[in-house]
């Protein structure tokens, strides 16, 4: 009787594990829908059953035998690829998150002496539906937060460039004075056509495990009612405020999990960022993480990646990227390990991804973004070490990626950091 009970308890265990994985497959499951609807279109606008070597105009009518589905038509180009820039504040002396009108003005000038588009993000999200075409290489910029040098200083530079933009912000942030970008100033923007949308209610960690969050997770009773707040009344808000559909949320900080995910879909949105700097695609990542290069004044490496990201450019529709297992890695911190150095040397040896070009290798930490990381060609150790920005949070994801044989290959791994722990 005992080892039945244990046996129905594991199969029930493997159905609800198989179903999160299905919930995961079936965020993205929108590009399934373009697939349709641009097959649809196929079928209406080019003649049915196109020979398979339409490549060639006016193709020798061959009678095929058994019929094919037409090929997507080239209504839109499903290579184009797509970097998003995130900035936050612009002044007279830059920190990690301020950078000066001049240097913003110098990369505005950088994106067009590239040859990249800047496009709104309405643009990229009707890009993705399938809807309509953007060029090849686009740039989509965006502003976290809400502050007033958004309204005062960027907007200015950005509108002598004629550059569309996008401003994420928080509802508690809006109208508090100093710094703050008034509701006002937000209806002037939407006025001249500036896309505005959410950054969450009151910019918590979305997971909602941080300390400080707690008090207002168990007031507002428990993790999905606050989790609401922060995304389905940040959205309602904004849209009641300024009359304007609300349809992408930036996560504060780029945190957020499977729950902040479905409540995003649930919610009404098509769109929610973070700060993983990525070239995105027409079907990746998905809907629900598309990366974005937070700029930081300190690290100019950063605006730099982005440009090389949107300027190599991908002949596939998904970039292959082969992930490798977190169980094939040697790191430090070991997956899974509580650690209580604020400044640690965090690295990987990354042997078991085979051949990897040197230059190619890049380490993400979550919370920081981009990391400049050291890589040692004959040791096959990528490190970073922790230095002037010390760990606060406490969760942590490292993800070293770098390109195999021309194939990009990946590589993720977590650990906490809690202060007390060396103390136990
Ligand atoms: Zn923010």
């Amino acid at each position: 009787m005992k080892t039945r009970l244990l046996l129905t308890c594991l199969a029930a265990f493997a159905v609800t594990l198989s179903g999160c994985d299905k919930v995961k497959r079936l965020l993205p499951s929108r590009s399934k829908t373009v697939e349709a609807r641009q097959t649809q279109e196929t079928e209406e606008t080019a003649p049915a059953a196109a020979p398979r070597t339409a490549a060639a105009p006016a193709a020798t009518p061959e009678p095929a035998p058994t019929p094919e589905p037409a090929p997507p038509a080239p209504v839109i180009n499903q290579n184009a690829g797509v970097i998003v820039l995130c900035y936050h504040r612009f002044e007279k002396h830059p920190d990690s998150l301020a950078i000066t009108p001049e240097e913003f003005e110098r990369h505005l000038q950088a994106l067009k002496d590239n040859d990249i588009t800047v496009i709104g993000m309405q643009d990229f999200l009707a890009w993705r539906r399938g809807e309509k075409d953007i060029p090849a290489k686009s740039c989509i910029i965006t502003i976290d937060d809400g502050y007033v040098s958004g309204y005062d200083v960027a907007w200015p530079i950005l509108k002598k460039f004629g550059y569309p933009f996008t401003m994420f912000v928080y509802i508690d942030y809006v109208g508090v004075g100093g710094k703050s970008i008034s509701w006002e100033q937000l209806a002037e923007m939407r006025d001249a056509g500036v896309d505005i949308q959410s950054h969450t209610y009151s910019h918590p960690d979305l997971r909602g495990k941080a300390r400080k969050n707690a008090e207002a997770v168990r007031k507002m009773g428990g993790y999905e009612p606050w989790l609401r707040k922060e995304i389905a009344e940040s959205k309602a808000v904004i849209e009641r405020q300024l009359g304007v559909r609300v349809n992408a949320v930036a996560y504060p900080y780029g945190f957020h999990n499977q729950e902040v995910e479905s409540m995003v879909l649930n919610s009404g949105y098509e769109a929610g960022f973070t700060v993983y700097g990525q070239r995105n695609g027409f079907n990746h990542p998905a809907a629900t993480a598309i990366g974005r290069y937070a700029i930081d004044s300190k690290k100019p490496e950063i605006f730099q990646a982005a440009l090389r990201a949107v300027q190599s450019g991908s002949t596939s529709v998904a970039p292959a990227v082969s992930h490798v297992a977190t169980s094939s890695l040697e790191t430090q911190p070991k997956q899974g390990e509580t650690i209580s150095d604020p400044k640690p040397l965090i690295k990987a040896n990354l042997s078991s991804m085979g051949a990897i070009e040197p230059d190619s290798v890049e380490m993400r930490i979550s919370g920081f973004g981009l990391v400049p990381a050291q890589y040692d060609p004959t040791t096959h150790e990528v490190s970073f070490q922790v230095t002037n920005q010390p760990l606060r949070d406490k969760n942590y994801t490292v993800i070293v990626s770098a390109r195999v044989g021309g194939r990009k290959a990946e590589a993720r791994w977590a650990f906490q950091f809690d202060p007390a722990a060396g103390a136990r």
